[in-house]
């Protein structure tokens, strides 16, 4: 027996099924990205850049945010953003990973019951895994479904508290949750509705401010926003009622034992939240590029129905779809297939992303030549 035997199988056995993955260099126009509103190469987000560096931002934290890591640049970015969502209290963190680790591991309790949308993103699967509370799908989107899950739990005599998490806008899927359906659910049974607003973050809501804005300021309401996405960064800014971010403060492992983001990444937070509220033209400018990519889709594929920036064309097996992406790669489309188990089997797709780094005819040759690339999958 080699050392690692059992990986190498696993690693050929993924490339017989068609499910290997290799980091491939970014190439191409940008179809790929979540950079929704070109923010990543602005010359804004420079400028912000050397701006903090010029008044002596420190490029790293030097500790947690509990010991000497806590600096300026976080404070500020934080009372910053809870006045901009209109919540509460907001806590930065590294990452959307780590902050839906932090949410699903720390809040719910041993007594409570966690319902997911059955398409939720993998990091709240992983932090639902680390917590002690039951936890239960509902089907993508079915707030029906979700009560009926809700009074099954409360007639067999639970008296835990609810939580629901929900994405605002479907990372895979490009389609957006019943939000005020499911405000008014967690209202009707005093649960909280968490919503991951990674995707919509910058690109829906008054502002950019997500789908869920509207209630931002309600205790029951708790929202995650992304900052590597349409903010262009990265990090992730949990906002809701104080005494939950205090809570995570207090208990959540991913926050408390993790080197605090960089004080220069907090200072180009605050930069690209200053961006969304004062360059409405940018968010305006991505909506018409979406609506453009709608209609192409339509008269190029025949699909509609896409409602965001998130464009899956479903191709259904994995080989033919990675076949797919690579001919449109080599066409100079930076286009990724999805296998999965990031999404249900046999629903294996193009992700097609609407971003800002991408103008309209680019999008209009794109959708042509995927159409005939199409054409040519073998049956
Ligand atoms: N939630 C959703 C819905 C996501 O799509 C992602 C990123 N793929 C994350 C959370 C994780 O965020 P981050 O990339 O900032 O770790």
């Amino acid at each position: 027996m080699t050392l690692f035997a059992r990986h190498d199988r696993a690693l050929t056995a993924l490339q017989t099924r068609g499910r290997y993955r290799a980091l491939i260099a970014r190439a191409g126009h940008d179809f790929a990205s979540n950079d929704y509103l070109g923010l990543v190469g602005s010359e804004v987000l420079q400028a912000a850049a050397r701006e903090a560096l010029d008044r002596g931002v420190p490029v790293g934290a030097g500790g947690s945010r509990l010991l000497r890591g806590n600096a300026d640049e976080h404070v500020l970015l934080e009372q910053e953003a809870a006045a901009f969502f209109g919540a509460q209290a907001a806590l930065f963190m590294g990452g959307g990973f780590q902050a839906n680790t932090a949410i699903f591991s720390t809040l719910p309790g041993h007594e409570d019951l966690v319902l997911y949308d059955a398409l939720i993103h993998a990091s709240t699967h992983d932090g639902m895994r680390l917590g002690r509370a039951k936890t239960q799908a509902f089907a993508h989107n079915d707030v029906s479904a979700a009560e009926d899950a809700i009074g099954t739990w409360r007639a067999a005599g639970n008296i835990g508290q609810i939580w629901i998490a929900v994405e605002s806008l479907y990372s895979m899927d490009g389609d957006l949750a019943p939000v005020a359906e499911l405000m008014a659910l967690a209202d009707a049974h005093e649960a909280v509705l968490v919503v991951d607003e990674a995707h919509a973050t910058g690109v829906f809501g008054d502002q950019g401010r997500g789908l869920s804005h509207a209630y931002a300021a309600r205790d029951n309401l708790l929202t995650l926003h992304t900052c590597g996405k349409g903010l262009g960064v990265s990090g992730a800014l949990i906002c809701g009622a104080q005494v939950l971010i205090d809570t995570l403060i207090n208990k959540a492992r991913g926050f408390i034992f993790a080197t605090a983001p960089s004080p220069l990444n907090a200072a180009l937070v605050r930069a690209a939240l200053n961006e969304l509220r004062d360059n409405p033209a940018r968010r305006a400018a991505a909506q018409v590029l979406m609506n453009h990519a709608h209609k192409e889709a339509q008269d190029h594929l025949g699909l509609s129905g896409f409602r965001s920036q998130i464009m899956p064309i479903i191709i259904g097996a994995d080989k033919p779809t990675m076949a797919l992406a690579c001919s449109m790669q080599d066409m100079g489309y930076d286009i990724r297939g999805i296998r999965p188990p990031t999404v249900p089997r046999g629903t294996s797709r193009l992700r097609i992303s609407i971003t800002l780094n991408t103008p309209a005819p680019v999008i209009s040759d794109m959708f042509r030549d995927l159409s005939q690339a199409k054409k040519a999958l073998p049956h």
